[in-house]
């Protein structure tokens, strides 16, 4: 039961209908060249889905402050009209949106910007270890300054709701409060009051400047970084915060460059809630009823209601949720199934890290809202789809809402395909609610569901009626030419992941890319007696507790070359190797496999040197084939074809291209 979610709440003088506040992202689509159009229809969507408050991605104050190339910068007036598009398209839908001001400081290059980095100290990031940011002057911090308040007018003026001053996840605004790169000896650097003195200038000027303006503050609860501003020092900053006047601040958690995971899928849900609860009670013990918003993996609504309902904050932050379905917080109305945010990256942070527009690996259709618009087609035709893995639930889903008549074969008993062994690791079972999100949902669009049913010359007559005929037949794992591969205890990953149980005490397996790290998470998995939130707080050192028990098998992983892990996006693969080597998994990259005997797997190193790896059970993870099959069959009978996911191809195939061919399937047919 949804009670507190659904409570208006103000901000300011801002009120909003509801308490899901929908976090900062950066689309890079912004400085697209179409006069905003896919941004607003981002927005407008989202909108439409119900949220509270949507909080656009950061946007340059000035040119040396953007993060990146695809970064608005608001002191240049050819982004003006965009920008306003986007409050406008937001209006239209009954939304409130907040522009968020942002600086990177250090977090950026002279590659994006032309200019050097700026930081309140000469101290180089991980990210940028080579261009270490210039000391700002005096001149240049109140110029900065200056620019915030300038920046927060304009947003008023193009007809925001709100702004945000993004002082988190060590930007400079965050920088210049930590004592780890803000090493200053003037009056902007020093102790914790003086470091903040940046923070509190930017707020006392935008309020100066625009005095009714609502001002949300994106500080930080916990840097994560060792020797930063301590957990107090933060709680005195938000009181520090909101006698400055702002109205409302928003806990986030980590920098960029933190060695603690904050937003992967190991970490779980509600795990930050108690920085923003810290902060609530430091406000309240000063009579300060300044709203709080909690952020940082909060993936639904139920755990949004937890945390209002045990007072930890005022608001709830979900960005990722949002990409994953824009109407999370309408469907909680009409209780339609709700497509959840899998914590995978793969499309949204992985991506923003880049140049690559983001969208989202479950929900393809995300920042692609013009290229995949929601039309209803005039004369419905009759698809079949053959598979029901990610894309053939995704071509299916998109066939049926643009007002087909669907239906799916799948050969076995479930949908899911690949996803129905990624569900079984520890910190992925969201994975199998795609696979509920996507049965109810096709359920409810009226697609014939037919499991259990391979399609093959014998019964070809089911889609032979058919106008067309989307093949999606998944992969096959690839098998492995090697002496000794067909020994008994040599098995294909799929059976690791389903039988688990059956394998040996010390397991080896062949290949290094993302199958295999899943599977030695699942193998060297050891249940604890702690609940998970205590067990990842006490895992990376953020609170007291016993250590883990040791896995109860050993486990090896051998890649031929490159990193375990090649293949894995960026913000997670540091993240799930780093916890493969907390729980004494050998990670070996750089051998060749020379055989499989009973006994183990002899290898030979980049020195030469031959050695045997014992093993109980040997798993074979060194990739897969298309499995198609049935195309010659489906060729016969001259249907329009469309091959998606690794029925198209196996190479680099993942869940992200796996969805989006079958969204790209269902709209060409
Ligand atoms: Fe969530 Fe993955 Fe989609 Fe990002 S890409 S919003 S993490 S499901």
């Amino acid at each position: 039961m949804l009670r507190r979610v659904f409570q208006p709440g103000m901000i300011g003088r801002m009120r909003l209908p509801n308490r899901i506040v929908m976090g900062s992202m950066h689309l890079n689509l912004e400085t697209r060249d179409d006069g905003g159009a896919a941004v607003a229809e981002f927005y407008a969507e989202r909108a439409r889905g119900g949220v509270g408050l949507i909080i656009t991605g950061g946007c340059a104050v000035n040119r040396q402050g953007s993060g990146g190339r695809g970064y608005v910068v608001l002191s240049d007036p050819a982004q003006h009209d965009a920008l306003a598009r986007w409050a406008t398209a937001v209006h239209a839908e009954g939304g409130r949106i907040a522009l968020q001001l942002f600086h990177a400081g250090r977090l950026t290059s002279s590659r994006y910007t032309g200019l050097p980095p700026l930081g309140p100290s000469t101290v180089a990031s991980r990210m940028f270890p080579d261009e270490p940011p210039v000391a700002m002057t005096t001149g240049q911090i109140e110029d900065t300054i200056a620019d915030f308040a300038r920046a927060a007018a304009l947003a008023g003026e193009l007809g925001f709701d709100a702004v945000e001053v993004m002082g988190s996840e060590g930007y400079l605004v965050n920088q210049f409060g930590s004592p780890l790169t803000n090493t200053r000896t003037d009056a902007w650097g020093g102790d914790a009051r003086r470091r903040n003195r940046f923070a509190l200038a930017v707020v006392a000027a935008i309020r100066d400047r625009v005095a009714g303006l609502p001002v949300l503050f994106r500080m930080s609860g916990d840097d994560l970084m060792p020797g930063s501003s301590t957990v107090d020092e933060q709680r005195a900053f938000a009181v520090e915060l909101a006698l400055a006047g702002v109205h409302a601040v928003n806990v986030g958690v980590g920098w960029h460059e933190s060695r603690v995971p904050t937003v992967q899928g190991m970490v779980p849900p509600g795990t930050w809630s108690h920085y923003a609860a810290g902060v609530k009670l430091a406000l309240a013990a000063e009579r300060l009823a300044v709203p709080v918003i909690t952020a940082n993996r909060y993936t639904r609504l139920d755990q949004a209601e937890r945390a209002l309902a045990e007072g930890q904050a005022d608001f709830v932050s979900m960005a990722r949720p949002l990409l994953a379905d824009p109407a999370i917080v309408a469907k909680a109305r009409t209780n339609e199934p709700v497509n959840t945010c899998i914590a995978c990256n793969e499309a949204c942070i992985d991506r923003s890290l880049g140049d690559e527009p983001v969208s989202c690996v479950v929900n393809p259709r995300a920042g692609r809202e013009l290229v995949f618009p929601r039309l209803t087609v005039r004369r419905a035709r009759r698809y079949a789809v053959i598979g029901g893995g990610p894309a053939g639930m995704e071509a299916a889903r998109a066939l049926a809402s643009l007002g087909n008549s669907v239906s799916l074969f799948e050969a076995s008993s479930e949908l899911g395909g690949q996803f129905r062994l990624a569900r079984r690791v520890p910190g992925k079972a969201d994975f199998g609610a795609t696979i509920g999100y996507f049965t109810d949902e096709l359920t409810r669009l009226g697609v014939d569901l037919r499991l259990d049913t391979p399609i093959t010359t014998a019964n070809l007559a089911l889609i032979e009626q058919t106008d067309g005929v989307v093949l999606a037949t998944g992969v096959t794992p690839r098998e492995l030419d090697l002496p000794g591969a067909d020994l008994p205890h040599v098995v294909r990953y799929p059976r690791a992941f389903r039988e688990p149980e059956s394998l040996g005490e010390r397991v080896v397996i062949i290949g290094g890319g993302g199958i295999a790290v899943d599977l030695a998470h699942l193998l060297g998995h050891v249940p604890s007696p702690l609940d998970a939130r205590t067990r990842f707080l006490v895992d990376h050192g953020l609170t007291e507790g016993p250590a883990p028990a040791p896995p109860s098998r050993s486990l090896t992983i051998l890649r031929r070359q490159g990193r375990i892990g090649t293949g894995m996006g960026r913000s997670t693969r540091w993240a799930a190797v780093d916890a493969l080597r907390r729980q004494g998994t050998e990670l070996l990259s750089g051998v060749r496999c020379e055989a499989i005997t009973p006994d183990g797997v002899c290898v030979t190193d980049e020195t030469g040197t031959r050695r045997l790896i014992p093993a109980d059970s040997v798993v074979v993870a060194i990739g897969q084939e298309p499995r198609a099959t049935l195309l010659p069959l489906l060729a016969n009978t001259g249907l329009p074809l469309q091959l998606v996911g690794g029925s198209a191809s196996a190479t680099g195939l993942n869940a992200t291209r796996a969805f989006e061919d079958g969204l790209r399937a269902a709209h060409t047919l």
